[in-house]
């Protein structure tokens, strides 16, 4: 996180932002779990021993608040004087993020206990104070002026740590209004995200779920994390009316989350209109200055390559016996009753095996941070559901949360995690605290790169074809939901966003309208690959994601990064790793979009996005072999 406020709408999105989670895959937490070693859980003590200690850095924090206050109005006195100010809120925050760490974390590991439920709370608090006291630095700053900011860098070396976050506010000066224009927005960012907040509370609380009885005579009332998890269920007919039972209660809803969703398009519209710019899309690349030519090249790759997605919609239909593949087909596994276990031990040291490619030191710092108790490994009764790594305690380390259950999710997750983790940790390393923190946008490259360096590594040591069809079809159906559909709501969330822009009124039946066009495209419709009912076409009114606008496309680009440049580092090309390591360690020291192209990325281009498409063609391709020489 850089120690400024970058976001005048959004104070308290580095919260979102440095804790990186993956989405609850794995069920219940009752699940009978190995004994419990010391080993096995994570030494928050390595961030306050005590209560006490953490306190003690409560009151620092608000000590150096105050010191910090007397800054406003002084920023532009003298190069020194900048620097003092910068320095002390960075102090500030790197505190602060240490006791989120520790606040959120003593949550995470037991979220019943009231006590650790009252921390989040003061440290929530104690978060608003802190963007509230830097909201004057941006415009003091845009005041000061880049002629005489330039010459405080020549008068003061130390500055230099704060030039990347500097420039950031610099550039966006025709973006930002007089202080009358800016107070008025704050203003009114008071009474912004409401759209959110319903759309919340309806899908999470309110939603009358309906209740499908199964072929076992098992009652299911279907809300999403039931549905997550019964849509991959072996028998078709229970597989369709979990989907039914859930998207028919969506299409009820249809008009209200048209409401909800064209509240949360419109807010976008004035925004960059107040704030001058062409529309909504060019205010949210501008966020990470970012070229619209990203955004443009992965949409229009993926629909060039969508033949490489309905070959796999095929040859799903294909294993699984079904000749007319519909939207309920998608997700069963290709493999069925494979138990095949990995106890932690082995699937930590299987995973170690798999990053050697990215060369000893990597491997050590890795195994260090496991001996040295980083993670909380297995599920417990009231432990936080998923997994997530968080990496924000800057001079401590990044601390992992699993809910390791043996399978072979449970590894790929861990080689996920820890790619998060060694992320954070080299950055924290190479950088000094202000340019630390990394950018969402670069934020999957690390985990989905080590997730192909495991696919590899599992493919070399799997016993029979069974094993292999699994590692296969489990890297498939992770390319398919990470890039393919991403861009797909990518896709459909542009299209919404220049409709509002352009005054056009939306409803919920429009949205759909919209929605059934590209979601049949993208499954082969009208070529018979997949038939999409009308039902599926309210699909667009569940993705939570919407309302933090133009955020799925990362995930896209973030994997077609990573995997490319796993593809060139277990290539051995010259330069390679070293290109990428670098870039693990350049935190947010330059523009996300920047950093990967130094690395050998350029994300502006087809190159990355054809490379997805090449690796699924590959792994088809084994699939193939497989069912071929079964003679199948
Ligand atoms: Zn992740």
């Amino acid at each position: 996180m850089a120690p400024f406020d970058d976001s005048t709408e959004g104070p308290m999105k580095h919260f979102v932002t440095s804790i990186i989670a993956v989405l609850a895959i794995s069920l219940p937490a009752a699940a009978q779990n190995p004994a419990e070693r010391e080993q096995d859980r994570w030494k928050l003590s390595d961030l306050y021993a005590s209560p006490a200690a953490f306190n003690d850095d409560m009151a620092k924090v608000e000590q150096q608040l105050a010191q910090f206050g007397q800054c406003k109005g002084h920023l532009g006195e003298s190069a020194q004087r900048l620097r003092e100010c910068f320095d002390i809120q960075s102090e500030l925050y790197k505190r602060f993020y240490r006791m989120v760490v520790f606040a959120y974390e003593t949550h995470s590991e037991d979220t019943g206990v009231a006590a650790s439920l009252e921390q989040r709370q003061r440290v929530t608090v104690l978060g608003s104070k802190l963007s509230e006291a830097g909201a004057f630095v941006s415009p003091e700053i845009l005041k000061v002026g880049k002629a005489r900011i330039d010459g405080f860098f020549r008068q003061e070396p130390k500055l230099a740590a704060y030039r990347h976050p500097l420039d950031d506010i610099l550039r966006t000066a025709p973006h930002t209004l007089d202080d009358q224009g800016e107070a008025i927005l704050a203003a009114f960012s008071l009474s912004s995200g409401a759209a959110d907040s319903a759309f919340e509370i309806l899908t999470n609380a309110d939603m009358p779920w309906n209740t499908v009885k199964l072929a076992d005579g098992k009652e299911v009332k279907v809300d999403e994390s039931a549905y997550s998890h019964y849509r991959e269920t072996e028998n078709r007919d229970d597989r369709r009316r979990i989907h039914e039972a859930l998207f028919s209660k969506f299409k009820e809803f249809e008009r209200t989350l048209g409401v909800t969703y064209y509240a949360n398009l419109k807010e976008d519209t004035v925004y960059a209109k107040v704030r001058k710019y062409p529309d909504s899309f060019s205010r949210a690349m501008d966020g990470n200055n970012l070229p619209l030519a990203v955004y443009d090249q992965l949409v229009k790759t993926a629909n060039d390559t969508l033949p490489t997605l309905h070959r796999y919609f095929k040859l799903r239909g294909r294993i699984l016996g079904i000749p007319d593949m519909r939207y309920y087909d998608i997700s069963p596994p290709i493999v069925k009753g494979i138990d095949r276990k990995y106890p932690i031990d082995e699937g930590v040291q299987i995973m170690l095996e798999a990053v050697k490619p990215l060369g000893p030191e990597y491997v050590a710092a890795m195994t260090k941070g496991i001996k040295d108790r980083w993670m909380d490994v297995y599920p417990r009764p009231r432990k936080l559901s998923g997994a997530h790594a968080f990496g924000a305690a800057y001079d401590v380390h990044p601390f992992l949360m699993m809910n390791y259950t043996e399978n072979y999710n449970s590894v790929s997750t861990l080689a996920h995690e820890w790619g998060h983790a060694m992320h954070s940790y080299l950055s924290n390393k190479g950088q000094p605290y202000p340019t630390a923190n990394y950018a969402t946008f670069v934020a999957e490259i690390a985990s989905t790169a080590n997730e192909a360096f495991l696919l590899e590594h599992m493919l070399k040591i799997a016993k029979d074809d069974d094993e292999r069809l699994l590692y296969l079809g489990s890297a498939l159906e992770n390319l398919r939901g990470t890039f393919y559909r991403q861009v797909m709501l990518a896709e459909f969330e542009r299209e919404a966003h220049a409709r509002v822009d352009k005054g056009e009124a939306m409803t919920g039946e429009k949205f759909t309208k919209v929605y059934s066009e590209i979601i049949r495209k993208y499954h082969g419709d009208a070529q018979g690959v997949v038939k999409i009912d009308d039902l599926y076409t309210i699909d667009w009114a569940r993705i939570p994601h919407f309302y933090r606008s133009f955020y799925v496309f990362q995930y896209a680009t973030s994997i077609s990064a990573g995997s490319l440049f796993a593809e060139r580092i277990l290539k051995g090309e010259p330069g390679a790793r070293e290109k990428y390591l670098k870039l693990l360690s350049s935190g947010g020291s330059d523009y996300p979009y920047e950093l990967v192209k130094a690395a050998g990325v350029d994300l502006a281009t087809p190159d990355p996005y054809r490379a997805v498409a090449t690796q699924m063609d590959r792994i088809m391709d084994r699939i193939e072999a497989i069912l071929a020489r079964r003679g199948k």
